[in-house]
């Protein structure tokens, strides 16, 4: 019941604290009564809260009744409904603006604002429509907020045609109009139209430039995503926020630029995005991919525990699965069950790479296991390739190719590949081309396969297959992807490409090899010259060999870094055997460790050995 208690001024009327609340229309009517005996009006400042009150009842007696109150006692009945409007529920505020349309109140451009937020939020898109009629009936269509609010309700409902055929008929246009299409149109895939509007605005905000930059990462363009983040940073006052920090960390994991994601780190450390669990978890992934497992550790270490979510937990443990860290990503597993968290398809992908990277094919199978049956996760081709990867790194090459057969889904070039990687270890010709022979047709232009198949060859002494396949190469016009690696030094990524000689500091990086090179083949090096398919002299093989471009952004490092520093490198193909060769013993004689992320897993040479225990 409401408590009617007397304020301090004179009036004998009492008076609702206005820290109460009318809970049913009854106590509306009951007040009224009240000042009516005493020949008072209903207090103006509790008209919105009668109004809402009587609204939301589904009798039709009581809305009119309170629709007669507030236009007898308010001077401005609009002005009362419109905070209504505001504060009720989407559906309960349709209502009520249709019952008010019904009544004839006057509109202005906050009642449609309001309402039309809650048009958008609750999906009634049709409803839209004839609201967009009626503003237009009304004299609203040059109302910049009306339209801002029509193209918010068209772009959230999935309707960017109407959106942007409103955006094109609007005379004027401000930020929010142009953020609230160009954040759709990059979030569905069309950059180009998104550009060309970013690029014809007159002010951008922070949040312009985030859509932007989110988008370009979304699309897999992260160089031109960090492009845009470095002439934004040149803007007074232009300070990323949680989505831009995200998007540009995600950036620098994709483009394994190290310095920047440490820069971005930094700057969310400063203004205290460093708890937020989303950019943590970026984090996690951005070191990870960088190749500082241990810096992700750090972050994920230092989450508080009730802030950790699943996508956390499972980061960390591909995270460290993909550095080849077994042990601790079985151990990582444990503390997250013993958390009491459910593992999702991610964690599992972890999971199974950790198995197959220690040998572990009984538990893999049985994690495999648990997976679909335990946690009814159904498996993606991710998981088929790393059971393959188990398996054929195990040598059971043939009931790999056999599980292969039974997948339910197509297996894709992981998959071939991972059995490929088994067939070369294992100097099994039959699976070799049996694995080949999909490869190629999946991915015709990629030469690295036959590359693979070659040297399988080449091992056994099969020749004339050595021949064929080079012939065969020919005529099916595969044509060299040219390998690049890119390594960041001071901030500055230089990137190297096969056989590169533009480099300015190209005579010094050659010098140092020739150095590595002697105290190389002093420890045994012999260069690997059947990785060389072309068919060249053998000198001229040599010389082809030492400009792999990971080689040469390896020395490079080593010539531009203090001694001891990391040096981390990354390559867009597969690292060749002769290269991997090489980096265990530059790791070894130069005494650095050298992390090597090529196309599918990470290396990490340290002390003449490496991570993936020359299984890749
Ligand atoms: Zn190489
Ligand atoms: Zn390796």
């Amino acid at each position: 019941m409401l408590s009617l208690t007397t304020p301090s001024s004179s009036l004998s009327l009492p008076l609702k604290n206005p820290n109460d609340h009318f809970s049913t229309p009854l106590e509306v009517q009951q007040l009224h009564a009240q000042c009516l005996k005493q020949s008072l009006p209903f207090p103006p400042r509790l008209l919105p809260q009668a109004a809402s009150i009587c609204s939301v009842s589904l009798c039709p007696s009581v809305f009119s009744y309170s629709f007669s109150l507030v236009e007898h006692y308010s001077t401005n009945p609009t002005f009362v409904y419109n905070s209504v409007l505001r504060s009720l529920p989407p559906r309960s505020s349709i209502s009520l603006f249709l019952r008010l349309h019904d009544v004839g109140l006057e509109f202005d451009q906050f009642t449609f604002c309001f309402v039309l937020k809650s048009v958008s939020e609750s999906k009634e898109l049709m409803l839209g429509r004839t609201m967009h009629g009626l503003v237009e009936k009304l004299g609203f269509k040059f109302d910049v907020y009306i339209s801002n609010a029509l193209l918010q309700l068209y772009a959230t409902n999935g309707r960017l045609d109407l959106a942007r055929q409103l955006f094109d008929k609007m005379v004027v246009r401000d930020v929010v109009s142009y953020n609230t299409i160009i954040a759709p149109l990059s979030k569905v895939g069309k950059l180009e139209t998104a550009r060309q509007l970013f690029d014809e605005m007159p002010h951008k905000s922070v949040r312009s430039w985030t859509a932007i930059i989110a988008g370009y990462v979304q699309c897999k363009n992260p160089k031109e995503a960090i492009k845009l983040y470095l002439k934004m940073e040149k803007r007074p006052n232009m300070n990323p926020n949680e989505v831009t920090i995200v998007a540009l960390l995600a950036a620098c994991a994709d483009l394994g630029f190290l310095d920047l994601g440490k820069r971005i780190h930094q700057y969310a450390i400063i203004h205290k995005y460093d708890k937020n669990v989303r950019i943590c978890n970026t984090l996690i992934d951005m070191y990870t991919k960088c190749g500082c497992v241990e810096i992700a550790r750090k972050v994920f270490d230092e989450m508080p525990d009730e802030s950790r979510t699943i996508v956390s937990w499972s980061a960390m443990i591909c995270g460290h699965a993909m550095h080849g860290q077994g042990e601790k990503t079985l151990h990582l597993f444990h503390k997250m069950i013993n958390q009491g968290f459910k593992p999702n398809g991610v964690t599992f992908v972890g999971l199974l790479h950790a198995c197959s990277h220690m040998g572990l094919v009984a538990i893999g199978r049985e994690y495999f296991s648990i997976m679909k049956n335990v946690y009814k996760i159904v498996p993606t081709v991710e998981h088929y390739g790393c059971m393959v990867d188990l398996l054929s790194r195990a040598g059971l090459l043939y009931e790999a190719f056999e599980f292969i057969k039974k997948m339910p889904i197509e297996p894709n070039i992981v998959v071939w590949g991972a059995l490929l990687g088994g067939a070369k270890l294992h100097k099994n010709i039959e699976i070799g081309e049996e694995a080949i022979k999909r490869l190629v047709k999946l991915d015709p232009q990629n030469d690295g396969y036959y590359v693979t198949l070659s040297n399988i060859y080449a091992e056994s002494g099969f020749w004339d297959d050595v021949a064929r396949i080079r012939q065969l190469m020919k005529n099916e016009g595969v044509k060299k992807t040219r390998g690049w690696s890119r390594i960041s030094i001071n901030g500055i990524v230089h990137e190297f490409l096969a056989g590169d000689d533009k480099h300015p500091e190209i005579n010094e990086i050659h010098e140092k090899w020739e150095k590595l090179v002697r105290e190389m083949k002093s420890k045994g090096y012999v260069p690997d010259l059947s990785v060389v398919v072309l068919d060249l002299e053998e000198r001229e093989k040599e010389r082809v060999l030492y400009t792999h471009s990971e080689k040469l952004a390896v020395v490079y490092g080593i010539i531009s870094t203090e001694p001891g520093t990391i040096i981390r490198v990354m390559k867009n193909l597969r690292v060749c055997d002769d290269c991997h060769v090489a980096m265990k013993l530059i790791s070894d004689i130069s005494g650095r460790e050298i992390i090597v992320k090529d196309r599918n897993r990470f290396h990490c040479f340290k002390d003449g050995v490496c991570s993936c225990r020359d299984y890749w």
